[in-house]
């Protein structure tokens, strides 16, 4: 594990030499595993996990005493399935994903997986079993493969090839001066926004979790990008539990299911169709406003 801490620590450095590239060092996992007991109950236990079942059940958060960003929110991602949020921005999306792998505890309601409240597990058992996708994919100033390594300190070198294989990433990383051991950062190369999403992508299928987190990116992307990025996504999410805040609607559409959120609350939940037929609905709505644009529907209609 000791490669985990060094790269935590130049992570911490770069974050301010390259503020576009580390956006909110709270939500990367990675670094917060360098205190994993802090937080636990002192009873806690390793958590099992089988399916990877996600449940909200009546939670409510706020980041200041009396502020309320979630409010009663209860519904469940089914294991192996992919539940989709959307909703405005500042609805709290972002805020309930960041719960999962206990970034955050919920002030009332409980969060639980496969049947267990996480809140009575260590956090660093619980980390192992998420892999998190962030909005804007963040980097370290290292090689490429030690960026890919980062997720599973022991993964061998044929494993991080065959997932940046499986991300649409392994032939850009070949085209590289140096292949897999291209330094990132400062003084080495800079990546496109799209080939920085399948390296994200790549580190996630490395980390091989049950329960994936996802945060989509709304930047636009080239045509060429967008479709490389969304083979990579499509096989990262196969046989996982996948909570995925949502914007474009080809990922909305997949979903198993869809959770719309507003202003802390859900509001409606259901398939695609369910949702497209109810004409007064939220989702109905936002769908439309994203049409009446372009096919990239704009950050703050949540679609
Ligand atoms: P969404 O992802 O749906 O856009 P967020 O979960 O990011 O919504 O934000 C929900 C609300 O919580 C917003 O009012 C936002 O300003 C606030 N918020 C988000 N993150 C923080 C934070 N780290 N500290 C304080 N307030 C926050
Ligand atoms: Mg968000």
């Amino acid at each position: 594990l000791l490669l985990a801490y060094d790269p935590a620590r130049r992570l911490a450095r770069l974050q301010i030499n390259l503020e576009r590239a580390v956006v909110n060092a709270r939500m990367i996992y990675e670094i917060l595993d360098e205190e994993p007991t802090q937080g636990d109950q002192p009873d806690a236990v390793a958590i099992e996990v089988r399916g990877g079942e996600i449940a909200f059940r009546n939670v409510g958060f706020g980041y200041g005493e009396g502020e309320i960003v979630l409010d009663g929110v209860s519904f469940t991602a089914e294991a192996g399935k992919t539940t989709a949020i959307v909703g405005p921005s500042g609805a709290g999306k972002s805020t309930l994903i960041s719960l999962v792998p206990r970034f955050h505890d919920p002030v009332t309601g409980q969060v639980l997986i496969d049947g267990t409240d996480i809140a009575s597990v260590t956090k660093s058992s619980l980390r192992q079993q998420i892999a998190y996708v962030s909005q804007q994919p963040w980097l370290f100033e290292g090689s490429i493969r030690e960026n890919l390594r980062y997720a599973r300190p022991e993964a061998t070198d044929a494993a991080i090839e065959e997932a940046a294989k499986l991300a649409n990433a392994h032939e850009f990383i070949l085209a590289q001066p140096q292949g897999y051991d291209t330094m990132l950062g400062e003084n080495g190369v800079n990546l496109s926004g799209g080939q920085r999403q399948r390296i994200s992508i790549a580190r996630a299928l490395v980390r091989n979790a049950p329960i994936l987190l996802l945060d989509e990116a709304t930047s636009a992307l080239d045509n060429e990008s967008e479709a490389a990025v969304q083979k990579a996504l499509e096989r990262a999410m196969q046989n996982r539990t996948v909570l995925v805040i949502a914007h474009r609607l080809s990922t909305i559409a997949r979903a198993d299911r869809i959770v719309v959120m507003q202003a802390g609350q859900v509001v409606e939940v259901g398939s695609h169709a369910d949702l497209s037929a109810n004409r007064d609905g939220l989702y109905a709505r936002l769908q439309a406003y994203s049409e009446a644009g372009s096919d990239t529907a704009p950050a703050e209609s949540g679609l």
